[in-house]
């Protein structure tokens, strides 16, 4: 008791002697428990306010300028491997595909720190700086945002096929060269949260700079952002010579403070943001749910409004975990308008299932129903492919 009394007057004493102005009230009242409080509120309440996020307020408080921060250990990050799942799961790729059959890297690279986990400031690159001709529009077209463009991004890539005399070459022998592609792709320009998750093919969304986002595995089932060998600008061809990422390319600048900026779009509408939150502190895996994605005041179409979207992330699974919303499309160029494996996650081999078998169950989930002609069948994602496919009810192709 004689103790805390002391304590207690010794601050007392303190705060009256080092805080001058408002000594009036303190000096009468007797040093109970209220007394010391007041003073550290009065000097500490602007700084720990939260900011206001009700939509009255949002469009002069919602944006902090926080500056970014990040707790994340860049070498050591954990190995994604296997983290697929056939049902939504918070660091994992619910992933409509759920056997692999290789592709991806060959080798090992000295970035892997053989603890399960990865340095991403040591891994290699392919190199090169090769610039191309990028065409890309985004427009909104009634209740729809519509993208056209040829794939081709509006930065520099590596050389590919990687060469022989790269150093990257010991590890990922990409052999496939970039090419040009008939981008169209059409995503609700409003999205809204379904009432449960769908899993993703091997596309998962389209990012500003044109470019095709695929999800975080390689062909093999693996981490592809830990193993895979990628340019300067985190991206490669796949076999039909589409260029995508598989993570957050670094040659995409984000230059809001507090919240990221708009990074790309999700098959379902909703937007990827980089790496920061409405904090500026760099998100993981534990801020997201099970789509790699939450709900907070964001800028969309200009306007700051609170809504689902997804992050990026420097951990696994990266961009988008699952499709929070309808997905309207399952990969660029889709319904229909090209033929053959163009389309296809391509990085690996295999026969694909046909075109207007995919078409049937485009904007549809695993086990929904669906018909081809008079034929009918099940959504389900067959052996080889990354895409959902109308199997007959007679069962599927082997
Ligand atoms: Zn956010």
């Amino acid at each position: 008791m004689k103790k805390i009394f002391y304590l207690l007057m010794i601050s007392f004493l303190l705060s009256a002697c080092l805080m001058p102005p408002p000594p009036a009230p303190q000096v009468g009242s007797a040093p109970s428990s209220e007394s010391q409080p007041p003073a550290n509120d009065q000097s500490s309440q602007n700084q720990n306010q939260p900011s206001a996020t009700n939509e009255a307020q949002s469009e002069s408080h919602s944006h902090s300028d926080a500056p970014h921060t990040s707790d994340v250990d860049l070498t050591h990050l954990e190995v994604g491997d296997g983290k697929y799942s056939s049902s939504p799961q918070v660091g994992y790729v619910f992933s409509c595909q759920t056997s692999f059959n290789g592709g991806g890297a060959t080798g090992t690279g000295n970035w892997m720190n053989g603890d399960g986990t990865w340095n991403a400031l040591m891994k290699a690159v392919v190199d090169g700086s090769v610039t191309w001709p990028h065409e890309f529009t985004i427009s909104i077209q009634g209740d729809q945002r519509v993208f056209t463009g040829n794939g081709l991004p509006d930065h520099e890539t590596g050389n590919y096929p990687i060469s022989a005399s790269d150093d990257a070459y010991a590890i990922d022998r990409n052999p496939n060269s970039i090419s040009e592609q008939n981008v169209t792709v059409s995503l609700p320009a409003n999205p809204v949260v379904a009432n449960q998750p769908t899993c993703v093919g091997g596309e998962v969304g389209i990012m500003l700079s044109g470019v095709p986002m695929f999800n975080a595995f390689d062909a093999g089932g693996r981490d592809a952002g830990a193993h895979e060998v990628q340019d300067n600008c985190d991206g490669h061809p796949q076999e039909a010579g589409v260029y995508h990422y598989h993570t957050l390319s670094d040659c995409t600048t984000d230059t809001a403070t507090g919240h990221s900026a708009l990074m790309g779009y999700a098959f379902d509408g909703f937007g990827i943001y980089g790496y920061y939150d409405a904090n500026g502190k760099e998100v993981t895996n534990e801020d997201l749910d099970e789509c790699h994605g939450h709900t907070e005041v964001v800028e969309w179409d200009g306007q700051f409004v609170e809504m689902y979207h997804y992050h990026a992330t420097h951990e696994f699974p990266y961009t988008v975990g699952c499709f929070k919303g309808t997905p309207s499309v399952k990969s660029i160029g889709g319904q229909g308008q090209q033929q053959g494996g163009q389309n296809q996650q391509g990085e690996q081999a295999g026969q694909q299932p046909p075109q207007e078998a995919i078409n049937a169950c485009s904007g549809l989930s695993q086990g929904a129903s669906c018909s081809v002609g008079n034929m009918t069948g099940t959504c389900m994602t067959p052996p080889n492919s990354s895409q959902l496919a109308c199997v007959p009810a007679g069962g599927p192709p082997p």
